[in-house]
């Protein structure tokens, strides 16, 4: 399980972050929905320590990593962003293999091996010689997926994966995440899609200017909201 207790985090007097309570059991998908500057993409790089807190604890299967290093925090959680950042004067299996050989310590045919085998599960494995410009979006994104689950970590994050994708791309990338999620994988998945929100993740937590406004099951938030904060929200996105 994941846990993030009573976090708070201010950027100079910006108080961005107000006391967030975010519980994530084991194998389990929580969505994070949201206006625009509630303090969504801040959460996540607080729990995976890109950014400390300034108050409030980070529990990784109920101990708490504030006093570890940070790399390895980040070794245990995989993060997906919007912008793919691949690499792109090398390849769709070099991206993958880089972190493998540079973190994990693995040989040139071990990590490529491992690399096809991470793409051939995101069903790219036909076009692992070719540069990122060549593939669409939706393609460098599973790549970007793929990247962080050959690093085998025990926690997934995706910050907004699809809205930069093309309407007709974003479908495949969000049934690789229903699938990552369905097979048990625990995640974090920031989004706009409510879709997947409602009918994928386990719990919805609705953030509105640094504070959790409404946090359960999806039936629950989407089809009773208790605070006009989230009737509005819904009224606006859905
Ligand atoms: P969006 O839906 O647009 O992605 P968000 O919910 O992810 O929004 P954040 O990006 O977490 O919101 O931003 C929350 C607040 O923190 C905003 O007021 C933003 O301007 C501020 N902020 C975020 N990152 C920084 C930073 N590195 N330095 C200063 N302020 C920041
Ligand atoms: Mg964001």
């Amino acid at each position: 399980s994941l846990t993030a207790k009573n976090i708070h985090l201010s950027f100079g007097s910006n108080h961005v972050l107000r006391g967030i309570d975010l519980h994530v059991p084991q194998g389990t998908t929580a969505s994070v929905i949201g206006p625009s500057g509630s303090g969504k993409s801040t959460l996540l790089r607080v729990m995976n320590r890109l950014i400390e807190p300034d108050q409030g604890d980070i529990l990784l299967d109920g101990k708490s990593v504030l006093k570890d290093n940070p790399d390895e925090l980040r070794r245990r959680i995989g993060m997906v962003f919007q912008q793919f950042n691949l690499f792109p004067h090398k390849t769709v299996a070099e991206n993958v293999t880089l972190a493998l050989r540079k973190l994990r310590g693995m040989s040139k045919d071990q990590a490529r091996e491992e690399a096809l085998a991470q793409l051939d599960l995101v069903g790219l494995k036909h076009i692992a010689d070719v540069r990122p410009a060549n593939l669409s979006g939706g393609q460098q994104q599973r790549v970007a997926i793929a990247r962080a689950l050959a690093m085998k970590p025990e926690v997934m994050f995706f910050d907004e994966a699809t809205s930069a994708l093309d309407p007709e791309l974003v479908k495949g990338v969000l049934a690789l995440m229903t699938d990552l999620a369905k097979g048990g994988m625990t995640m974090v998945v920031v989004t706009h899609e409510m879709g997947f929100s409602r009918n994928v993740s386990d719990t919805v937590t609705f953030m509105d200017a640094g504070v959790v406004v409404e946090s359960g099951p999806p039936e629950e938030l989407f089809t009773s909201p208790r605070t006009e904060r989230l009737q509005g929200f819904l009224s606006d996105v859905l």
